[in-house]
């Protein structure tokens, strides 16, 4: 039987029926009930606006790799409220300073009976797309001009709660916390009353990064056809990613002994595409369009000898002598600005490890070996090519740990930080992380433990020289099968001034009045954002604590997963989305991995115990007491 909501749908796509949902939604603090919404929303659309229902319901108007942003400035959207209400801006501002949100404020002075009875024509969601569209691609000398008027119309003809969230949109603050992974759920439910059929649905977004085009292939054509979808060159493919492992034996007998290690290069990850009509696009591995960061490299994949390709590898700054420079290095050329200079004095190189689609031929489905070999003819039988400049990633058959423990001094010594193992069977798993792709640094093997990406999701104020600043911030690890952000550690050590300073102005942005319905969380800070700032921190051991709720019961009943000295790394990862941080089953691996060295250290010191006893006559008795008290810290699973 159909709802309310979607009876008026199947009549009209009226605005004001996406907009009381978003209402809806921001009330919300449960996932599953923010899902239930937008399920209503999906089965009521019509097939010809699903995908614009999808995009706006992100914040967005074309998936991210389109690199289409709309970010009216508060100033600017605040004069076409006045055109639209006739409001005066101080007016306004004082409004804004009382609510903190200009959307509230457009709700407040918009008045709903007044626009109702004067403007018979509602609005439908094609003419809110439309409109944010046009002001989204108007630049240049009197755009500004151009989006106040365009805003106003759309404001004048809005009841208060469409005023509300247009108001959001341009102004990037719609924040429903509506993220991939809970579009595809209500997607599977909407069309195919089974959320199990989202992994279906994954794959198709795995292949083309763009949930606006699942969502209207599924609503017209059904779950058949999107199970065919193919690569599409011009539309990123979701990265395949690796595992982690601690022992080059484990990883040999893991790969059953058929393997090649590469280099692990430590640059930014890039996904080259070209297209028939020679044009050449890159894009992150957050699938953000980046070809304006590297045209030196784009100029000379143009002498590849293949009309249409996808190849994927990794960008590396170069210093003089042509040698290996850390990322770091390589972000100097992420700016909107001075890129020409930049290039020159940061020049990159393109290793690739990967090859996805070549005139014509998905690549795909073909095993590593038989991608690893096609990339190599490809860049051989491309003569005009710079062989400094774009090159494939040295790599290797290993057979044995020792080739592999040879290779990793071999990898460090030339600068890179480490290897990645690939099993020569294996298919391109786009999106997945899995053990075909085994990555092994040296911090995997010794007690150092290796580093984390988590998400902030939350603030206090800081005391002392911090007073009037973040003190201390909450971080989460990734939960992809429920979407959910679950929170391990609260930081505050290892920040300088500069970095408080840019991760303050970056979460000003992202502050919400109540906790995100996908951050899962017992303790509570003076302040919530949305899950968005990705940073790298590295702490002395994983531990159990009843406060956080990563992993919470996996080890021991109502205890979740924690950090014991987490420190900043200096690192803010803007290569990763929040839905790339360390999951928490990584935090459940690196849990077992530390108990299995915990026991290994422990057996062989418990060998030396009784010639200790001989050689310093030491009580047995307290020895071992004392190794049980470290014990209690790691529960076994
Ligand atoms: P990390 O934080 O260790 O860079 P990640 O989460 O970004 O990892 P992973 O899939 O876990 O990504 O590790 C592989 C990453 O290493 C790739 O995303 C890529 O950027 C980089 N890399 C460098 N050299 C290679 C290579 N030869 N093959 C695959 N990936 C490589």
């Amino acid at each position: 039987m159909l709802s309310d909501l979607q009876v008026l749908l199947v009549f009209s796509l009226d605005f004001k029926i996406i907009a009381d949902a978003y209402e809806k939604m921001t009330k919300t603090s449960s996932r599953i009930e923010l899902t239930n919404i937008l399920v209503d929303v999906l089965k009521a659309t019509d097939s010809s606006v699903i995908a614009k229902v999808a995009y706006l319901t992100q914040g967005k108007l074309y998936p991210d790799f389109e690199g289409v942003v709309l970010g009216m400035a508060e100033k600017t959207v605040a004069k076409a409220l006045e055109r639209a209400y006739g409001a005066k801006l101080p007016e306004i501002q004082v409004l804004l300073r009382k609510t903190g949100d200009l959307g509230d404020v457009a709700s407040i002075i918009s008045n709903d009976k007044v626009q109702q009875a004067l403007f018979s024509e509602k609005l439908t969601v094609e003419k809110v797309y439309s409109t944010l569209d046009a002001i989204a691609k108007s630049f240049g000398v009197g755009s500004i001009e151009a989006r106040i008027t365009r805003l106003a119309a759309l404001l004048t003809a809005a009841s208060n709660v469409e005023a509300k969230f247009l108001t959001r949109f341009v102004t990037g603050k719609l924040r429903l916390g509506v993220a991939d992974y809970t579009v595809l759920d209500a997607l599977a439910i909407a069309f195919t009353g089974n959320k199990e059929n989202r992994k279906k649905l994954e794959k198709a977004y795995n292949l083309t990064s763009d949930l606006g085009f699942v969502a209207q292939l599924l609503s017209s054509k059904g779950l058949a056809a999107v199970n065919s979808v193919k690569v599409t060159v011009g539309k990123p493919i979701r990265p395949m990613l690796a595992e982690r492992m601690e022992s080059s034996e484990a990883i040999i007998q893991q790969m059953g002994g058929d393997a090649v290690a590469e280099y692990k290069l430590d640059g930014e990850r890039v996904q080259a595409h070209r297209t028939g009509d020679g044009q050449i696009s890159l894009f992150s591995r957050r699938l953000e369009k980046i070809t304006s960061h590297y045209q030196d490299i784009v100029l000379s994949l143009k002498s590849i000898r293949a009309k249409e390709f996808i190849v994927e590898g990794e960008a590396v700054a170069l210093d003089k002598e042509g040698k290996y420079l850390p990322f770091q290095e390589l972000m100097h050329r992420r700016r909107k600005y001075g890129v020409e200079e930049a290039m020159k004095k940061y020049p990159a190189s393109f290793n690739l490890f990967d090859i996805l689609f070549v005139d014509g031929k998905e690549m795909i489905d073909e095993t590593y070996a038989k991608r690893r070999s096609t990339l190599e003819e490809m860049l051989a039988r491309s003569k005009g090519i710079d062989r400094l400049k774009v090159l494939v990633v040295p790599g290797r058959k290993v057979t044995d740990p020792e080739q592999i423990d040879s290779m990793l001094q071999e990898a460090l010594a030339a600068g890179c930080e480490g290897l990645v193992v690939k099993d020569v069977r294996s298919p391109y798993r786009a999106g997945a992380r899995e053990f075909a792709w085994i990555k092994f640094k040296p911090e995997y093997r010794s007690n150092v433990r290796d580093t984390l990406d988590l998400v902030i999701v939350g603030a206090s104020h800081g005391m002392g020289r911090r007073a009037g600043r973040y003190g201390t911030f909450l971080l989460a690890a990734y939960d992809k099968d429920h979407d959910i952000f679950h929170t391990t550690t609260k930081i505050g050590t290892g920040f300088t001034d500069r970095d408080l300073e840019n991760i303050s102005k970056t979460l000003q942005k992202l502050k919400i009045l109540e906790k995100s319905p996908r951050v899962n969380a017992k303790v509570s800070p003076d302040e919530w954002f949305e899950p968005s700032v990705v940073i790298e921190v590295i702490a002395s051991e994983i531990t159990l604590s009843p406060i956080y709720t990563a992993g919470l019961g996996l080890i021991r009943p109502e205890s979740g997963f924690a950090l014991r000295f987490p420190k900043f790394t200096g690192k803010i990862r803007t290569d990763k989305a929040p839905e790339d941080a360390t999951t928490v089953q990584e935090l459940l691996e690196m849990y077992q991995k530390q108990v299995r060295q915990f026991r290994a250290e422990t057996e062989s010191k418990a060998q030396e115990v009784p010639q200790m006893e001989k050689k310093e006559g030491v009580n047995r008795g307290e020895q071992i007491s004392k190794k049980k008290s470290k014990i209690t810290r790691l529960v076994l699973p």
